[in-house]
């Protein structure tokens, strides 16, 4: 057979031209992309390396440290979704061997857990019902029974529904001389969080949630005592005594490329995924000019608008607590005698809009809307309550 002749043809699905479908994201992420954030996306790409390119970074750093409340000097986008995220604070902070305490209130904790169990971990769980959280007194004592080396909390339980209370855990995490990892992927912008002042070592987020930029690329930020790491005595200026499991997201390597290491030169390490930065620095650009203090209000009072909405409808809330619901993302009780999925379904089907159905612990049990970024505002909420009068109007209602 002669070496020229291809036996895979060119795929006849490829020579149709693609149009995306214009949609309202209104599900737990990703969320609707502004023209804006679109549109520098869609310039030019440059070279990874390039000084243009190093500036957008560091803009990015600083975006992130305003978006975090942090000043730590360790602040960076990770190339990839928030489990890349994840994975990067795990791998950075955690031995095989060594403990690791996740709390599970929903599906992320779940995730943490076995993270950290992949790279050999020795790993604890505290759980709680779906739709609950923890105390500060169950978390002391879970520390001081198994001494873990880290702490994994969810801030934003996007399967659940609900926003854990921070304030004090830090204090209590540093006492057990255990570090404080943070996911706020899905409330970063959208619920208060103050990365320094509540003790977090580790916390990161993802682009497609409130920041309204594409998925694929994820901010995180260590804490100048985790880079010291008082109780390891491993530190990325001595070369990592903690060796990553992972060569991609050794922060080693990640901490020169991003210019964090007072190091003069910048190494390859990866090719920067180029335009999703661009969009990445617009994005935090917006959230800049907004004000954080303005997007987590607006993002309340859109929420409690929704809930208003929701409950005169004769619907119920997932999370009974009023304080502890999230706002970027809303869990309501699956309506009775119905199927979810013929709700989402008919939703998109007839309104364009994506609401979505539970996820790991909360299958079965809700129906998630997810407000973020652009995306929340009273129209949208309009939007979405309208659909599911529809919905539950023309949808089959079983007799049982
Ligand atoms: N953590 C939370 C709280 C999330 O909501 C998500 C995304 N749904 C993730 C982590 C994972 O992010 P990604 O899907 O971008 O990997």
């Amino acid at each position: 057979l002669a070496m020229s002749s291809v036996s895979v043809p060119p795929p006849k699905c490829l020579q149709k031209t693609f149009v995306a479908p214009r949609r309202h994201m209104f599900g737990p992420g990703p969320s609707n992309v502004p023209p804006r954030i679109l549109a520098a996306g869609a310039e030019p790409v440059i070279g990874h390396m390039h000084p243009e390119m190093l500036e957008i970074m560091s803009d990015i750093k600083s975006g992130i440290q305003y978006a975090f409340q942090t000043e730590n000097n360790m602040t960076i986008a990770v190339s990839g979704t928030g489990h890349t995220a994840m994975e990067c604070a795990i791998f950075n902070a955690v031995e095989p061997g060594e403990g690791v305490l996740t709390a599970v209130n929903g599906i992320w904790g779940e995730r943490a857990a076995e993270m950290a169990e992949r790279i050999g971990a020795k790993v604890n769980s505290i759980v709680t019902t779906a739709g609950g959280y923890f105390t500060s007194e169950e978390i002391d004592q879970a520390l001081a029974k198994h001494k873990p080396v880290l702490f994994f909390l969810t801030h934003g339980e996007s399967s659940t529904g609900v926003v854990h209370p921070l304030d004090g855990i830090g204090d209590i995490c540093h006492k057990h001389n255990c570090l404080f990892l943070v996911d706020c992927v899905a409330s970063m912008g959208g619920a208060p969080l103050y990365m320094d002042k509540q003790g977090i070592d580790i916390l990161y987020s993802g682009s497609q949630k409130v920041l309204n930029a594409p998925p694929g690329t994820a901010p995180i930020s260590f804490s100048e005592r985790k880079c010291k790491n008082n109780y390891k005595n491993t530190c990325w200026n001595t070369y990592f005594l903690l060796l990553s499991m992972s060569f991609f997201l050794d922060m080693t390597w990640l901490a020169n490329y991003w210019g964090c290491d007072g190091k003069p030169a910048r190494i390859y390490h990866h090719t920067a995924p180029v335009s999703a930065f661009y969009a990445l620095r617009e994005s935090l650009a917006i959230l800049a000019e907004q004000g954080l203090e303005n997007s987590w209000q607006r993002h309340r009072e859109v929420a409690e608008y929704l809930h208003e909405g929701v409950e005169n409808m004769g619907l119920k809330l997932f999370v009974k607590d009023k304080n502890a619901r999230l706002p970027t993302v809303t869990t309501i009780v699956a309506p009775p005698g119905y199927d979810w999925k013929e709700i989402t379904s008919y939703i998109m089907k007839n309104h364009n809009l994506e609401i979505s159905g539970g996820l790991g612990p909360s299958v079965g049990q809700v129906l998630r809307v997810g407000l973020m970024g652009g995306n929340s505002s009273k129209a949208s909420v309009d939007m979405v309550l309208e659909a599911l009068r529809d919905a539950l109007r023309y949808c089959h209602k079983s007799k049982v």
